[in-house]
């Protein structure tokens, strides 16, 4: 990507934060969603960051949209999660896996703010393991009919589509594959709501919704019928680079935030940040930056390597671990750099009102969406060992 263009998403990203930052705030302490993150990213145009420009996007390529989350990430994670379920996990499948008629039925839609979108794979029996999941679809003469709850999503409760993944109704055997859909969530089949008492991320929405034989059409059966968990893996991997460049925005911010604090307050007759163990923090707090900063652009590169040649197996395999690494290492890494932030913070810093507080909170959940820590390592120690000692089987 040239050099100028993508500064230039970059800048436009900065300026949507600023711009942000005080709704955000004020919606965070009141736990509320941020009602102004859609128009405001519209009118920056950063509604669909890695399409390309012939779909309204800015084309941007992998490494450019890691920075661009790292950004958002420095806002808040519920934010970034926005753009995650959005962009990463929303408008990724139907520019990899969907036709010319699904990407322009949807996609243009998408960077104007008129359609919110979501992934829709969790369910309250499956997590970790989506083959364990009851929804399923069956044929209505020139449509689909889908059943079943989905749980956990972000976006959830506001989205106008969703990628929903459901097995053939009766089916056994091998015939027992599962498919994605582009699922249009209006109407009366189609009932959701918000998640209750989270635990952060309050400007972010995280909905449920349950499809009653819910109508879809005929043509937004996403990919082939029976490759939706094929579809589900690979979003999966853009889904993580997401949650991985996000986790180093807030490391950065908790960073920054901690350096102005050290300077700022004073104990024992000199600022804090001339006692030696506050000092311990930024070191770690620094090496949780530095680290993570290399890990997610080294998967983000090889991202871009495999998206650039789809076909090639060992460079998907490459971004898979590349992304699970990044994944891993830096959301562990963001939620110790905000542990860290709140003890410099000391007891400011155990409060919604500080960024360092905010971040401690909603940063949490990156060690569980997306693929936990636990599923993050059998993947890598898969990686290393082969097939035959999968985990899972
Ligand atoms: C805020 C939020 C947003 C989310 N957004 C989305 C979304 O947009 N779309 C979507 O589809 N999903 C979404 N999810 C769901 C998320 O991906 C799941 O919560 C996650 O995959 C874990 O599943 P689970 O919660 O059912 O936990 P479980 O799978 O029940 O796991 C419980 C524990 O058991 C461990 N465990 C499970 N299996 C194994 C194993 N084989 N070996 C070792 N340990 C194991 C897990 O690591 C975990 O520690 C979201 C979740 C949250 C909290």
């Amino acid at each position: 990507m040239h050099q100028a263009v993508s500064q230039a998403v970059l800048a436009d990203v900065d300026a949507f934060c600023r711009e942000l930052r005080p709704v955000e705030e004020l919606c965070y302490v009141e736990h509320r969603y941020n009602d102004q993150t859609i128009p405001l990213a519209k009118k920056h145009n950063i509604l669909g960051i890695p399409l390309p420009e012939k779909y309204g996007g800015r084309g941007a390529d992998a490494v450019t949209y890691a920075k661009c989350l790292a950004r958002l990430g420095r806002e808040g994670t519920g934010l970034r999660t926005f753009f995650s379920g959005q962009t990463s996990i929303g408008q990724y499948p139907i520019l990899k896996y969907g036709n010319e008629d699904q990407r322009q039925r949807y996609l243009p839609a998408s960077t104007r703010g008129e359609c919110t979108l979501a992934f829709g794979l969790t369910e309250p029996e499956a997590g970790s393991n989506p083959l364990e999941m009851t929804s399923t679809y069956r044929r209505d003469g020139d449509r689909f009919l889908l059943s079943g709850v989905k749980y956990l999503i972000s976006n959830g409760a506001i989205a106008d589509a969703v990628i929903v993944f459901a097995y053939p109704e009766g089916k056994e055997g091998p015939e027992r594959r599962m498919s994605a859909f582009i699922v249009d969530t209006q109407g009366e089949t189609f009932e959701r709501e918000d998640m209750p008492a989270k635990l952060g991320m309050f400007t972010a929405n995280t909905g449920m919704f349950q499809m009653n034989e819910h109508p879809v059409r005929g043509d937004n059966l996403l990919g082939a019928e029976g490759e939706g968990f094929r579809i589900a893996m690979g979003v999966l991997i853009s889904g993580r680079l997401s949650v991985a460049a996000g986790c180093l925005g807030v490391i950065e911010d908790c960073l920054e935030e901690s350096l102005n604090w050290c300077k700022e307050r004073s104990q024992h007759g000199k600022p804090i940040g001339k006692h030696q163990l506050v000092q311990a923090h930024l070191a770690h707090i620094e090496m949780d930056r530095a680290a993570s900063a290399l890990m997610v652009e080294n998967a983000a590169q090889a991202k871009q390597a495999s998206d650039e040649n789809p076909s090639d197996k060992a460079l998907l395999a490459e971004a898979d671990l590349r992304v699970a690494e990044a994944k891993f290492f830096a959301s562990n890494a963001a939620w110790d750099a905000a542990d860290r932030a709140v003890q410099i913070y000391g007891g400011r810093g155990w409060s919604e009102l500080y960024r360092v507080g905010r971040h401690l909170q909603d940063v949490r959940v990156c060690r569980i969406y997306e693929g936990t820590d636990e599923i993050m390592q059998l993947k890598i120690a898969t990686a290393l060992l082969g097939k035959d000692y999968a985990a899972f089987s």
